[in-house]
């Protein structure tokens, strides 16, 4: 059989698999159940499997041949959000809701494993199959590939997110800068307070914090190539007790976006710099703390053009799209950091059967068709690259 007809032969059970995850969502980390139920999935497939921290699961398909090693990525955590959905597999777990997909995104990765077991024989190399905690917090990756050495012998890996900006039977594998990095960042600002009265006898943090909330906007503007995308924005800005005295102290919180990896790698030493230097003109010590936390996400130009065959062999020359790059971020770019890599839009919008909603709304909802497509398309483009 072929990938195409064995994955609309699985269709039902992702699709019973998909509301049972739907149905017991778990925040990030804390995806037991989640992580117990993949294993009574695998169990049943016969496919060997350990378990990485506490809730992280890698199974492996060994095929009938020798050859290379793909990993396959879903992530499984859910978010802190009180479902507003009425199915009757709406979340049990109050104030907890798979309100991102990542729920299809775990049947999808079984169902792309039922579909490999069949054919297992004729798999040139090993499939792993890598159910990744935490995503929402950008450190399941991490922990996946530290201290579970789930890339150890990996020679490349594929990841996919449904997503509501496409149709449903559509794909995006585009080549290039997918998502961006995801960084945050607190600058401390110590003057001294005073009356409000006589500025003369004191340090203002909030003329400081100003100055360096407008000057790091000109490290986009005038630092960075007008033709590279970068986000640089300031979200709180606390400081001050009374309308009427100095604020000797200010925290500024915000995050940083880029695409280009040579950007990512200064962007820290770029931001401490100004706020620094800004913070001597006003005679104000400032400190800040950098926290680099996701980088960004790049498909491998190469295996971007091989995942799109993998896609027109399941879905014909209609199921390939083209999206724009995403300011969003997404933890899979420490494995496509680490090998070369393909990360799908997997299309799950469908006006006709439901308001499309943003992801993480209370609301969100996707057309369980997709999930047909993504296993075929996670599956195929196992093959491919095995065969390649
Ligand atoms: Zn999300
Ligand atoms: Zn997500």
């Amino acid at each position: 059989m072929s990938v195409k007809a064995l994955a609309a032969k699985y269709k039902d059970e992702m699709i019973a698999l998909r509301r049972w995850f739907h149905q017991h969502p778990e925040l990030s980390l804390k995806e037991y159940n989640t992580s117990k139920r993949i294993k009574e999935e695998l169990d049943k497939l016969d496919i060997p499997y350990e378990t990485i921290g506490e809730t992280g699961v890698l199974g492996t398909i060994k095929g009938g041949k020798e050859g290379k090693t793909i990993l396959l990525r879903s992530d499984m955590d859910a978010l802190e959000v009180t479902e507003k959905n009425d199915f009757e597999f709406k979340s049990v777990n109050d104030g907890v809701m798979h309100a991102c997909g990542h729920d299809a995104h775990t049947a999808i990765l079984i169902g792309a494993a039922k579909i490999l077991k069949e054919l297992q024989e004729e798999i040139p190399g090993t499939v792993k199959l890598c159910f990744q905690p935490a995503e929402e917090l950008a450190q399941g990756a991490k922990m996946m590939i530290e201290e579970g050495h789930v890339l150890d012998g990996v020679d490349g890996a594929f990841g996919g997110h449904v997503w509501a900006d496409v149709p449903v039977g559509q794909v995006d594998v585009t080549e290039g800068p997918r998502m961006a990095s995801a960084d945050m960042f607190v600058i401390r600002i110590t003057g001294k307070s005073g009356h409000g009265s006589m500025p003369d006898q004191a340090l203002d943090t909030v003329v400081c914090g100003s100055d360096i909330v407008m000057a790091l906007q000109t490290i986009a503007s005038r630092e960075i190539s007008p033709l590279e995308p970068i986000a640089i924005t300031v979200g709180t800005f606390n400081a001050g007790t009374r309308f009427n005295i100095i604020a000797g102290e200010a925290e500024l919180t915000g995050t940083t976006r880029c695409f280009n990896p040579d950007i990512w790698a200064v962007i820290d030493k770029e931001i401490e710099r100004v706020a620094v230097k800004i913070g001597e003109a006003h005679r104000c010590k400032v400190e800040v703390e950098y926290h680099k936390m996701t980088p960004p996400t790049i498909n491998d130009n190469e295996l971007a053009k091989l995942a799109r065959e993998s896609v027109v062999k399941v879905m014909g020359e209609e199921g390939v799209t083209r999206i724009e790059k995403t300011t969003g971020a997404e933890d899979f770019a420490f494995f496509a950091n680490a090998v070369p890599s393909v990360f799908a839009f997997i299309g799950c919008a469908n006006p006709d059967k439901f308001e499309v909603m943003p992801h993480h709304h209370e609301c969100f909802q996707i057309d369980e068709d997709c999930m047909e497509y993504g296993a075929a398309v996670y599956a195929q483009y196992a093959l491919d690259f095995l065969n390649q």
